[in-house]
């Protein structure tokens, strides 16, 4: 049982009488074993999970940097393993993404505003709140432990601060805090902002985006939810070059995959460590969200028109060989996944990238697909459609976007993103967009894709685009879709009843992706 875990109690206790045995255990597992020990101005050190979740934060904060990227390899370097490792995840994770609502409470125990606390120990107030009201640790442990960390890294004044306003907050309960922060908010967007750690901006967008897409409004207390639980690893099976089963056969004792809910290449892995499984090691199979599946399978499987009064997904008359292109490829997950798709069915694929470490990603995610199926360009997916006109068979715009559909995945990116990145995004999304209809040929196919919901994002920029043109034609996504999920979903999977798909992680599970498809008529 992890040395974190609330459950502990009594035998937690009895190990902080014993700290010299303790010490030893955790020298020896090189982990976080003294985390819940009492306060003591005689301790020395601190809980190395927690300090690994601090420093995340601090250069999240300091950096710009992504938790998701920073955390790895820091547990690495200090050999923070295991159950240590799930609680520094979870602390720093979970702070991150709940820092909206813990600022709301931390507000209310302080005499000044926040932004006159110095930010390393708003940080650690933060982590210390995280503890006490969003994981199930012991209240002297959060406080006492929290307290021990800021008198090593900020100074006895400012532990005496947090042990102060840890105190304060745990006097009211969790449940309490809850309704106190309903109660006073003015309106019901802050509240849903409040209570479910979301900037205004974006619990409004969020709430119009479901509503847009056909969605209950109040399911957005669902959808804020789903956003500030951990996702699940899901891993592709690359058609061709491995099959979900040699997944599983290759998987350790206990680790491996399941089935996922809809995407037949898709399996679902019980711990968050994919490394382990040779394919993924080789490049055959990777991580990638089944929202991001389902939509490039969707892409490579809908019908092109060519002209004999049949539809079809087999290239040009049924003959010639097809030719695909990721206009928008970096770091590669759709890439890949559509690299393989495209050996399997003798296509070609042209993934070009904007930014060129961003491409040398495209480069690696495609070590395992045979030589010849690709190429990785570096170059602007705006000027494609002119330099190269009416040339390829399918096109997927995977545009940069805002990423609200995956905030579950970003702890940190929606307390940075801005409502000016959109005026940025939806012009650049525009002009991708554009491109892709004028690269694509008359009968070939393109996918709008974002991992956004945002209506500014997804339902107006193919609208505006597509008011420009008369010569494209608004595919049936959902049919699409449902055509390439897993024969026993096909059923269930709920796409609504417009002519694109919006995916959501509330319902779904997945990421909040957007696909509408695009043909060009002849
Ligand atoms: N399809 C990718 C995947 O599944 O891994 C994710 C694509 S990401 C949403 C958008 C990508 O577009 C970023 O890598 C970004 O660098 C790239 N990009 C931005 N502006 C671009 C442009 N003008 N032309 C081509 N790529 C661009």
């Amino acid at each position: 049982m992890s040395p974190h875990d609330s459950s502990r109690g009594p035998a937690r206790d009895q190990r902080r009488d014993d700290r010299g045995r303790e010490r030893g255990a955790a020298r020896s597992r090189g982990a976080g074993q003294r985390s819940t020990s009492a306060p003591s101005a005689r301790r020395k050190g601190t809980d190395p999970a927690r300090s690994a979740a601090y420093d995340v934060l601090r250069q999240v904060e300091t950096s710009d940097a992504y938790a998701n990227l920073v955390l790895p390899p820091l547990l690495r370097e200090r050999g923070i393993r295991a159950r240590d490792a799930a609680f520094a995840t979870e602390l720093a994770y979970g702070t991150l993404r709940m820092r909206g609502r813990y600022d709301a409470i931390i507000a209310q125990c302080v005499d000044r505003p926040l932004t006159k606390i110095d930010p390393p120990v708003l940080d650690l107030l933060r982590l210390g709140v995280h503890q006490l009201l969003g994981m199930r640790v012991p209240q002297h442990a959060a406080v006492s432990e929290t307290v021990g960390l800021a008198r090593e890294r900020t100074g006895a004044g400012s532990a005496q601060f947090v042990n102060a306003v840890l105190r304060t907050v745990s006097r009211t309960p969790g449940e309490r805090w809850t309704e106190r922060l309903a109660e006073q908010a003015p309106d019901d967007v802050t509240r849903l902002s409040v209570l479910g750690s979301h900037p205004v901006w974006i619990t409004r967008a969020l709430r119009e985006a479901l509503v847009g897409h056909g969605r209950p409004v109040d399911e957005i207390t669902a959808l804020l939810d789903a956003d500030n639980t951990a996702p699940r690893v899901t891993l592709v099976a690359r058609p061709g070059l491995t099959t979900p089963q040699e997944l599983r056969e290759g998987a350790q004792e206990g680790l491996a995959p399941s089935p996922a809910r809809w995407a037949p290449t898709a399996l679902v892995l019980p711990g968050s460590d994919p490394s382990t499984i040779p394919a993924v090691r080789d490049g055959r199979a990777g991580v990638q969200d089944e929202g991001s599946q389902l939509v490039t399978l969707a892409l490579a499987h809908v019908d092109l028109d060519d002209g004999d009064g049949d539809s079809h997904a087999d290239g040009p008359g049924g003959t010639g060989t097809e030719r695909w292109l990721d206009l928008c490829a970096g770091p590669g997950g759709k890439a890949a996944l559509l690299a393989a798709l495209a050996s399997d069915r003798g296509a070609h694929l042209v993934a070009n990238e904007l930014a060129p470490h961003r491409a040398r990603l495209v480069e690696r995610a495609l070590t395992a697909v045979p030589d010849g199926t690709t190429e990785v360009r570096v170059g602007d997916g705006r000027q494609i459609g002119t330099d190269e006109p009416d040339t390829y068979d399918r096109v997927l715009v995977d545009a940069p976007c805002t990423g609200l559909g995956a905030l579950r995945r970003r702890p940190e990116s929606r307390w940075r993103r801005t409502p000016a990145d959109l005026a940025v995004l939806t012009g650049l999304q525009r002009e991708l967009l554009t491109s892709a209809l004028a690269a694509v040929r008359p009968g070939g196919v393109v996918g709008y894709v974002t991992c956004s919901p945002h209506l500014a994002e997804t339902r107006l920029v193919v609208d505006d685009v597509l008011r420009r043109r008369d010569d494209v034609e608004v595919l049936d996504a959902p049919a699409a879709v449902r055509a390439v999920v897993r024969p026993e979903a096909r059923e269930t999977i709920e796409l609504g009843d417009r002519r694109d798909v919006q995916l959501w992680p509330h319902v779904h599970g997945t990421d909040a992706m957007h696909l509408t498809l695009l043909r060009r008529r002849r």
